[in-house]
């Protein structure tokens, strides 16, 4: 297989990286023009006057060892968002290149290409073959103008879960033709094991993760991509220098700690339990046809009338989110599971209309 890096940018590969200042946490900063003193009521481990870690080495570690995997393959950024927007930025260039996309799917990979001006396949999955791509299916859609193909699993909006062989096999695939980046955000609530320690088997194989969903730090922006070490080095080059900030690295520690972790793991299985229980709820309500079923923590909901449903809910104070626009989707809401009290109050809601 010929090298990873022949499917980069082969100027990125020229680039020489802004070079950050020093980190050299023993000796007295003079050298990256930041303020002396804290701000008032900072009380951060760190000091928010100073500039973060450029690439924080316990954080990485961490999230190595969370994910099965190891440092050199784990890059860490600004949410999974920031992850998708690297991939394309490093792998395709503008006006040429391209990117494969299964809709119904989380928007921001066509967005990211987009704003890159690279082209965007689409190969849409239908509710009748269960959103479930086929190796042979993806494979007669890649043009050698694909460098990134993104597949979701479980999938957002569709909360289906791909099979674990059907992804390497397109991986295998298309080894030395593109990357297949398999964005597992919701892989928590599928009960299944992450793709993440299969990466240095399949080395065109890219898996994404996030503490936003599981981890409940939306809020902290904590994002991996776990590649080939060649992959890394190069996503290095382009991530704009201290991408994650002190106070990010300081939440994460924290409740990536053991007893932390615990209860992370509980909550995970309560939602399930509630996804599993608003399912049958929802399946009983007249104004249902079809709940969909799911491995992540929402629901795709299809409604008589989705446009009624979503200002009925709207009005009882309840926000779903309207996936109407997205192909096959038409009359099709997604519900994140919430609290048992937020679950009780849609059903509620939906039962009293
Ligand atoms: N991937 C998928 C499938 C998502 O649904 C989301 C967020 N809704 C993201 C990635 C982005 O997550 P993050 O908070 O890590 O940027």
């Amino acid at each position: 297989m010929s090298s990873l890096l022949d499917l980069a940018r082969p100027d990125l590969l020229e680039l020489e990286p802004y070079r950050h200042a020093a980190w050299e946490p023993t000796l007295e900063r003079l050298h990256a023009n930041e303020n002396p003193w804290r701000a008032p009521g900072d009380n951060s481990a760190a000091g928010l006057n100073r500039y973060p870690e450029p690439l924080p080495l316990s954080l990485i570690r961490r999230l190595a060892a969370l994910y099965g995997t190891v440092p050199e393959r784990v890059l860490v950024g600004r949410g999974s968002d920031e992850a998708i927007d690297l991939l394309v930025r490093a792998f395709c260039r503008a006006g040429r290149d391209g990117v494969l996309v299964l809709p119904p799917t989380f928007g921001m990979y066509k967005v990211a290409a987009l704003i890159q001006d690279a082209r965007v396949e689409e190969l849409v999955l239908t509710a009748e073959q269960g959103f479930a791509p086929t190796v042979d299916g993806v494979l007669a859609r890649w043009r050698p103008e694909i460098k990134l193909v993104f597949l979701c699993s479980p999938n957002n909006p569709t909360g289906n879960d791909y099979d674990a062989d059907v992804i390497v096999g397109i991986a295998r695939q298309l080894a030395g033709k593109a990357l297949v980046v398999v964005d597992e955000a919701y892989l928590e609530f599928a009960r299944r094991p992450s793709l993440a320690p299969r990466q240095s088997d399949c080395p065109n194989l890219v898996v994404l993760r996030t503490l936003s969903k599981a981890y409940a730090l939306a809020g902290a922006r904590c994002g991996s991509v776990i590649a080939d070490p060649q992959i890394i080095d190069l996503l290095k080059r382009i991530i704009p220098p201290y991408a994650i900030p002190s106070a990010t690295t300081e939440a994460v520690e924290h409740a990536l700690s053991p007893p932390h972790l615990v209860i992370a793991r509980a909550r995970v299985e309560t939602l399930i339990t509630e996804r599993e229980r608003l399912a049958g709820g929802l399946a009983r309500t007249a104004s249902v046809r079809r709940v969909y079923p799911s491995a992540a923590n929402f629901l795709l909901v299809e409604f008589r009338d989705a446009a009624r449903a979503f200002e009925l809910l709207r009005a009882a104070g309840l926000l779903v989110r309207d996936v109407r626009h997205q192909p096959g989707l038409g009359e099709c809401l997604r519900i994140t599971i919430g609290e048992p009290r937020q679950n009780d109050r849609l059903l509620k809601a939906l039962e009293d209309a």
